[in-house]
């Protein structure tokens, strides 16, 4: 079985974020502060470094320029900002969709217990984590499939390009999992749940997964707000009412209270949240120790001082492949090197990104390996110009009448893509509408909707997936 192996290496989305301009942040982190202190913040502090509150311009003048400026600004309302989008029973909803005869059935994705579960399968009593033993034994026409992790991965990265469309701000949680944050977004968006709506249902239609949508202020509010009402479950908690929201909810309901924290919890007659916030903080610190006491506290409150990270930049690009057995056909590695310098040139183009340097790496089945980079006379996102840099490194290094067992090609020194158009050189300017316009194709209708004349022949030898070409193991179809 071939593996591939997709990496961009990412910078700290500290650092990103310090390159997209700091102050937006601050402004930003003091606009949350007032209703959510971060974690081991202590209020005294906060309190000693208040500054005295001076009076504006326009305050000392009511009549001034100043004043009337002011009167033209609409106040912007705040909203809850923190946007949990969850797909339902993932594994078994993506089987469902790939295999039109599983739909409307209980199906069970895993091997030996229980990874996912449909809902059909759901209502009857199975839950995750189950046996599979004892799931049959509670759905016996539960249908059992092992798994194709590949396609997974594919379908949440679908589902992750559907939101960046929506804002910039989204963080993949887990693999089906996403946090993302609207702040700023008021004007852009006057029907916040509307947009909200229409988000839960583009996922639907662009990809057949149904999604539960819980909105609040706070990352711990949101969540369990999506995990309410599932399937397809939509839940906005107005800032202001969390602790409302909270109170009649079991304790179980917190992140980071399982069944072992409950049961303590319950022996002591403490079932729901609302009667978890009657017990004072330093109980909780004493019963569950100070870190976890004084976060059970916090959470109590729909506290949560964990932000929505942004999306980081890579520093490099690499896509590298093993082809099982090894081969000496030139043809079929140079139709591969073409796909991989595909795959990087849309990963560069979807960050924003040139690169400097392309390095090729061959191993042979003897273990021999080689490896060469080189400096680019221009920094380029264009596959075509990185494929032909690419092909020159393969002709100096394929040297030996051995067969290749890996191909890898990677790019560095990546710098941000200051595309003007070209006076002199009218073939890039139509690469560059070219690759634009496929990149947009793509994005809608898949990988493979589009592809170049070698691409046919690997088209050939390996399978494909909405995302490209199944070149990889599936870890849960092993
Ligand atoms: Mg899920």
């Amino acid at each position: 079985m071939d593996v591939c192996v997709e990496s961009v290496v990412l910078t700290p989305a500290i650092e990103a974020m310090q390159e997209c301009g700091a102050p937006a942040e601050e402004t930003e982190e003091k606009d949350r502060g007032a209703e959510t202190p971060r974690t081991g913040d202590n209020p005294a502090d906060s309190s000693k470094t208040k500054t005295p509150q001076t009076e504006t311009a326009a305050e000392k003048n009511p009549w001034s320029a100043w004043a009337w400026l002011g009167l033209c600004k609409t106040p912007t309302r705040k909203i809850p900002n923190i946007v949990h989008v969850d797909v339902d029973a993932f594994f078994a909803s993506v089987e469902q969709v790939l295999n039109p005869q599983l739909r409307g059935k209980p199906v069970l994705v895993g091997r030996g217990c229980v990874a996912s579960a449909s809902y059909e399968a759901k209502f009857l009593g199975v839950h995750t984590a189950m046996s599979f033993r004892e799931a049959l034994r509670v759905c016996p026409k539960a249908i059992v499939v092992p798994g194709q992790y590949e396609h997974y991965a594919d379908f949440a990265e679908r589902v992750r390009r559907i939101l960046e469309t929506y804002t910039p701000a989204v963080e993949t949680a887990a693999l089906d999992d996403f946090y993302l944050d609207f702040v700023g977004t008021e004007r852009l968006y006057p029907d916040y749940e509307a947009t909200l709506r229409r988000l839960q249902e583009e996922i639907f239609g662009r990809t057949g997964l149904g999604v539960s949508v819980g909105a609040a202020r706070t990352k711990v509010v949101a969540s369990i707000a999506s995990r309410l009402e599932r399937p397809r479950g939509f839940r906005m908690v107005a800032p202001g009412q969390e602790e409302a929201f909270l109170t009649p909810l079991p304790v179980e309901k917190l992140h980071g209270i399982g069944h072992v924290h409950a049961r303590m919890l319950a022996e002591r007659g403490i079932a729901t949240i609302g009667q978890l916030r009657r017990v004072p903080k330093a109980a909780l610190q004493a019963a569950f120790g100070e870190a976890i006491g004084l976060q059970i506290w916090e959470r109590a409150r729909g506290l949560d001082g964990r932000e929505v990270l942004l999306p980081a930049t890579p520093k490099s690009v690499s896509r590298e492949t093993t082809i099982e057995g090894g081969t000496i056909d030139t043809e079929f590695l140079g139709g591969l090197i073409e796909y991989l310098c595909e795959r990087i040139g849309s990963t560069l183009r979807e960050y924003g990104k040139q690169a400097r340097t392309i390095g090729l790496r061959i191993r042979y089945v003897d273990h021999f390996s080689a490896h060469q980079a080189v400096r680019l006379s221009k920094p380029t996102n264009d596959e075509r110009e990185l494929l032909i840099a690419a092909r020159e490194l393969f002709g100096k290094l394929f040297t030996r009448r051995v067969a290749v067992r890996l191909a890898g090609v990677s790019v560095t020194n990546l710098e941000a893509d200051r595309r003007q158009n070209e006076l002199f050189d009218t073939g890039a300017n139509r690469r560059w509408y070219l690759n634009r316009e496929m990149d947009r194709v793509r994005s809608r209708f898949g990988w493979n909707a589009v592809f170049y004349g070698k691409g046919l022949a690997l088209r050939e030898h390996y399978a494909t997936k909405p995302n490209g070409l199944v070149l990889s193991t599936p870890c849960l179809s092993r």
